[in-house]
């Protein structure tokens, strides 16, 4: 039989009886409240929410979340109200699903309010991350279904998902839901790159793996001389939306792509990772830029990995990504992937003060059994040391707390910010040593001839900045310098 609870709770391995019973509840409810109705395929509304819970599930998510998820389409689709809700499932699982019901009326403007919607639905799951997530899980079951949609609706989701929803699981480190997303909208989005796309990537992946079955062959005998524990080693090729993506960058050269598949070692410690990267730069020449270290400096969204390209001396170049379990869980269920750690083990210490949020990844041992008050702390950290802007066209920028439009500038690119000549925010004319807030959208207005001022100093906070500030400084200091001495002579 399809679509019983139980595939759900078999997925969840350590959930207790009330649990169960709760998840039990809520589909009995949401299966009763949506009797009748159907979606676009025919198929009984129902089966949309099994799918939305069972995403969740999937990603391991806590018992409520996965409750909100069979019941997400109940108060704005059935007669029930939020007091019967409450009064059956309690404050906060109706808070989810009210939370997941306010995204819905946020409206997708097109790409030029793109922004504008990013920043609406970040304001709006601000209290609970958790409703982003299951907003997320039904997002990811619509897209599947996309194809019973009518024709000029199915564009406009699937953009919107690449959008907006796509950025929004990366940024909560939910790697594998972003790529999923991304790859269901992909058809819908843009249906003839897709095709080619699609049509590389099988002809190439092949090709791929063989060079990299060679070098897995090799490395495996000197990993297991060294005594290196793996826990596992596999493919990983590339999602399709992110290869086209990457590809854009290269004149869709796809030759110029080295991570279409990639070898991805699992190893027991972050010593191990090192030493394994160790035996694979002893057996082949590494490419000179592409030895990334995102242990030592985990990206934004806490991504940790060691990843190296080489040369495997038959004319293949390869990538291979290392890194401990916990990283690997990490980077593909993010926010989520606190429920799957078993023990308390290796995050490299200290982190980044912009990733101190993470640190509470190393409570998880004790925040298993309370994983309510483990978000509740999560939440409070997430963003607080850090925060992003947009720019007009909706790329996130990523800040320090009390940065002003000229380190915004900055970070965009050097040239903007040296011609940095005022600059607006949400709209209006701001001075230049305004803090941003998180969620602003900020717009920096250039002068051609514009040059970056010594009070600038003052009024940046970012390294980078005041590094550019000072090195046109000294260069504009020592020209004159030079200038004087030869009017003189
Ligand atoms: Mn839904």
């Amino acid at each position: 039989m399809q679509y019983q609870t139980q595939e759900i709770i078999d997925l969840l391995p350590h959930l207790k009886a009330d649990e169960k019973n709760l998840l039990h509840k809520a589909a009995d409810f949401a299966k009763l409240a949506h009797e009748g109705q159907f979606r676009k395929s025919g198929e009984p509304y129902y089966i949309h929410v099994f799918e939305t819970a069972k995403n969740l599930a999937l990603y391991e998510m806590d018992p409520p979340t996965i409750a909100a998820g069979f019941l997400h389409d109940v108060l704005e689709d059935t007669q029930t109200t939020e007091k019967e809700m409450t009064d059956e499932f309690g404050e906060e699982i109706c808070t989810l699903v009210k939370g997941v019901t306010k995204l819905g009326r946020v409206k997708y403007q097109g790409h030029e309010r793109h922004a504008e919607s990013l920043r609406k639905l970040l304001m709006a799951t601000a209290h609970d991350h958790r409703v982003i997530i299951i907003k997320l899980a039904d997002r990811l079951h619509n897209l599947r279904t996309l194809e019973h949609v009518d024709e000029k609706k199915r564009a406009r989701i699937a953009l919107e998902s690449i959008e907006i929803y796509a950025p929004l699981a990366d940024r909560l480190g939910i790697g594998r839901l972003k790529g999923e997303i991304e790859d269901a909208a992909f058809p819908y989005a843009f249906p003839e790159d897709q095709k080619k796309i699609s049509q590389i990537l099988n002809e190439r992946a092949e090709q791929t793996k063989k060079s990299l079955d060679d070098v897995y062959n090799e490395l495996k005998e000197k990993i297991e001389e060294a005594k290196i524990h793996v826990k596992k080693i596999n493919y990983r090729i590339k999602h399709a939306y992110s290869l086209w993506r990457k590809m854009q960058k290269y004149e869709m050269n796809i030759d110029k792509i080295y991570d279409l598949v990639a070898l991805r070692i699992i190893v027991s410690s972050v010593e191990e990772c090192y030493a394994t990267l160790g035996i694979i730069h002893s057996l082949w020449q590494p490419m000179p830029g592409r030895i990334k270290d995102y242990i030592a400096l985990p990206k934004f969204n806490g991504y940790q990995s060691l990843h190296t390209t080489i040369f495997t001396g038959e004319g293949g170049i390869v990538e291979i990504q290392i890194r401990t379990a916990e990283m690997d869980s990490r980077a593909e269920y993010g926010i989520a992937s606190h429920y799957q750690y078993k023990k308390n083990t290796e995050l490299k210490k200290p982190l980044d003060e912009k990733f101190k949020w993470l640190d509470e990844f190393k409570d998880l041992e004790k925040a298993v059994d309370k994983p309510h008050d483990f978000i509740d702390r999560l939440k409070g950290d997430f963003f607080s040391d850090q925060i992003f802007a947009f720019t007009p066209l909706g790329d996130v920028i990523d800040l320090p707390n009390e940065s002003t439009p000229i380190d915004f500038a900055y970070a965009i690119h050097s040239d903007l910010g040296g011609k940095t000549a005022s600059a607006k925010i949400n709209g209006k004319m701001v001075s230049l040593d305004t803090k941003i807030k998180s969620g602003d959208i900020v717009e920096i207005v250039t002068r051609k001839d514009g040059v970056p001022k010594e009070k600038w100093l003052t009024m940046t906070k970012t390294n980078k900045a005041k590094q550019k500030i000072k090195s046109y400084l000294n260069e504009h200091e020592s020209e004159s310098v030079f200038a004087r001495f030869f009017k003189k002579n």
